[in-house]
């Protein structure tokens, strides 16, 4: 047994290294409405539970580079689901009013259902207990549906691209069927894991045509229970090879859709929501589009993300975190933690998706520091999407 210990650091996370999180000199309290340097609150809290999936969908999480030879987090290293809830517990306390849960694939965390039974006993400052909601890409959902409802989740969010099965395969590039998947949403919608949503990330060329048979297929079957998403194709981490010209803009699949199914544009359910929302004209239900590309929607982001292993990101195309887990696991209180995560989100800037709007991808970091030339973005397998 070869004694000395080999520290892994996973690709997903090789980026610009942060100083250790310390407890700041002067005290950011926990009032329940703290701002970041954009004026922006902090009212959504991204946990990634797990850095493995099942699949390997080429815009997250390559096969060529995540493949067998991998090197995945220690279990030893990622949070424990009491460290979770006591960080969630910390965030709520400033302002913060939803949970998603994601990965990796965040069914395939052992027992996630005891995770969630301790989130869901959470309260923010005003007593109201925290919106719990959870991302899969449905391969295990139809199995497991009815115990995360029975845990405390309210709802699922389901990433599906495409409903023929050839072409799901190939993007899942693990020979997944549809059927699976939609077993599972049906599963959940039986479970009461509802309004549910779907989302699909549109990549020109290959799952485009995809799109009204998609469309057709939420509207006959669950009108007005599915709400269908189409993503734009992002240049998120640093695998996937992205380029502009596999970009199909949201307005491209409005209209397409539109000719065929006239539709109406909604108001947000909420700020700070990443869709926008369009209704079919005729009571068919709805459908939105992300379009962190064409359309960017950083004045009014209010998200934080947490890596499985505890690090802290304040944008999905970050290239660095920060680390609270030698806090969680140091001699640090929960005044201490609350300080540390109310500072460093004053000091957020971030508003990458605007940045590349205006100076084009890769010319700076997500917080708009320009000396770190097309820094290297932490894989969205890493902090969940
Ligand atoms: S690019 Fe970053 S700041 Fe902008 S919306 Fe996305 S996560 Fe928020």
């Amino acid at each position: 047994m070869n004694s000395k210990s080999t520290t892994v650091i996973p690709l997903s996370e090789v980026g610009r290294a942060r100083p250790a999180v310390s407890v700041p000199e002067t005290a950011v309290p926990a009032t329940g409405s703290l701002l970041d340097r954009l004026g922006r609150p902090l009212t959504d809290l991204r946990i990634s539970v797990t850095d493995r999936c099942n699949f390997r969908c080429s815009y997250c999480m390559p096969k060529d580079v995540f493949d067998k030879d991998y090197q995945y987090l220690p279990h030893s290293a990622l949070l424990s689901f009491e460290e979770m809830t006591r960080l969630a517990r910390l965030f709520a306390s400033h302002g913060v009013r939803k949970i998603r849960l994601t990965g990796g694939e965040p069914l395939l965390r052992k027992n996630i259902e005891g995770l969630i039974e301790q989130l869901s006993e959470l309260r923010t400052p005003a007593g109201e207990p925290l919106a719990l909601t959870l991302t899969t890409n449905g391969s295990l959902l139809q199995r497991k549906a009815a115990a995360l409802r029975a845990a405390g989740l309210q709802r699922v969010t389901v990433s599906l691209d495409s409903l023929d099965d050839a072409v799901f395969r190939h993007m899942n590039d693990v020979d997944f069927p549809v059927a699976d998947v939609l077993a599972g949403i049906d599963a959940a919608l039986a479970a009461g894991l509802g309004p549910l949503k779907v989302n699909m990330v549109v990549k020109r060329g290959t799952n485009e045509q995809e799109i009204l048979p998609m469309a057709r297929y939420f509207r006959d079957n669950h009108g007005g229970k599915v709400v269908l998403r189409f993503i734009e194709y992002m240049d998120v981490g640093a695998t996937n090879g992205w380029r502009m010209d596999e970009v199909l803009p949201s307005a491209e699949v409005i209209a397409r859709i539109g000719a065929e199914f006239p539709l109406v544009p909604l108001e947000p359910s909420a700020p700070g929501e990443t869709a926008q929302r369009w209704a079919y004209a005729d009571g068919g239900g709805e459908i939105g589009v992300i379009s962190s590309v064409t359309q960017a929607f950083c004045h009014d982001c209010s998200r934080a993300r947490l890596s499985t292993e505890g690090k802290l990101y304040l944008c999905l195309f970050a290239s660095a975190g920060h680390d609270l887990r030698p806090l969680l696991r140091g001699t640090a209180t929960d005044e201490d933690i609350a300080s540390a995560i109310g500072h460093i989100w004053q000091g957020r800037a971030d508003r990458y998706s605007e940045l590349r709007a205006l100076r084009g991808p890769d010319s700076a970091e997500s917080d708009g520091n320009d000396n770190n030339k097309a820094p290297r973005r932490v894989e969205m397998s890493y902090i969940g999407g």
